[in-house]
């Protein structure tokens, strides 16, 4: 099953993905290849790929990405090759990528279930982003705002079949898992 995770950032969507993909036997977490810097917290390969506008647009050309978009003016895209091959051998495929990428996905790919995290109240996203340390206080602006925007084209769309409010990270995580196996198993049942 192709799993589709969206939230704002800030939410703790990554946390929440990175615990799917040690609870689900044989998931794999999809790295994105994306033209913006990499920070500390990134490692190469393991979180993303990190490319230049030209080898992105490369990609791009070449048609090898299922989806793409521009993210606070940076390129992100989710590689076709290794999503298809994972799908084929029956694998849980996790993309972690936003609502527009999301709508790509959905629209060449109608089984793929959406999921996405919510915060439990804007003040707690924006105490969230300005507690990562990631940002100046214009950048955190420009997350929260975007953010909001995300949050109701989401809720205003199809793409997504449930909403997880991430107010308890433990109580998350157990939501998104048992929705994930309730969806898999009606994909098993219809198949
Ligand atoms: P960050 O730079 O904070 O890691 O990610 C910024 C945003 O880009 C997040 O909303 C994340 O979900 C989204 N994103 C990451 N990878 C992809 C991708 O491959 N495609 C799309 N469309 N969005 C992505």
């Amino acid at each position: 099953m192709l799993l589709i995770i969206s939230g704002p950032s800030g939410v703790g969507k990554t946390t929440i993905t990175r615990a799917i993909e040690r609870a689900v036997v044989g998931s794999v977490f999809s790295v994105s290849v994306t033209t913006r810097q990499k920070t500390v917290d990134d490692a190469e390969g393991v979180d993303y790929r990190f490319v230049t506008d030209e080898q992105f647009e490369q990609m791009v050309a070449n048609d090898e990405l299922l989806e793409h978009a521009d993210v606070f003016g940076k390129k992100y895209g989710t590689p076709r090759d290794l999503v298809e091959e994972h799908l084929s051998e029956g694998r849980l495929v996790i993309l972690e990528i936003d609502v527009n990428g999301a709508e790509q996905v959905k629209a060449k790919m109608p089984d793929a279930f959406g999921l996405f995290i919510e915060p439990p109240s804007e003040d707690v996203l924006l105490d969230r982003l300005r507690a990562r340390n990631r940002e100046d206080e214009d950048s955190i602006q420009k997350r929260f705002a975007e953010a909001k925007r995300e949050i109701s084209v989401a809720k205003s769309g199809d793409v997504y079949s449930a909403f997880i409010v991430n107010k308890n990270l433990e109580a998350a995580i157990n939501e998104t898992l048992r929705l994930i196996r309730q969806a898999r198993a009606a994909l098993h049942a219809n198949s």
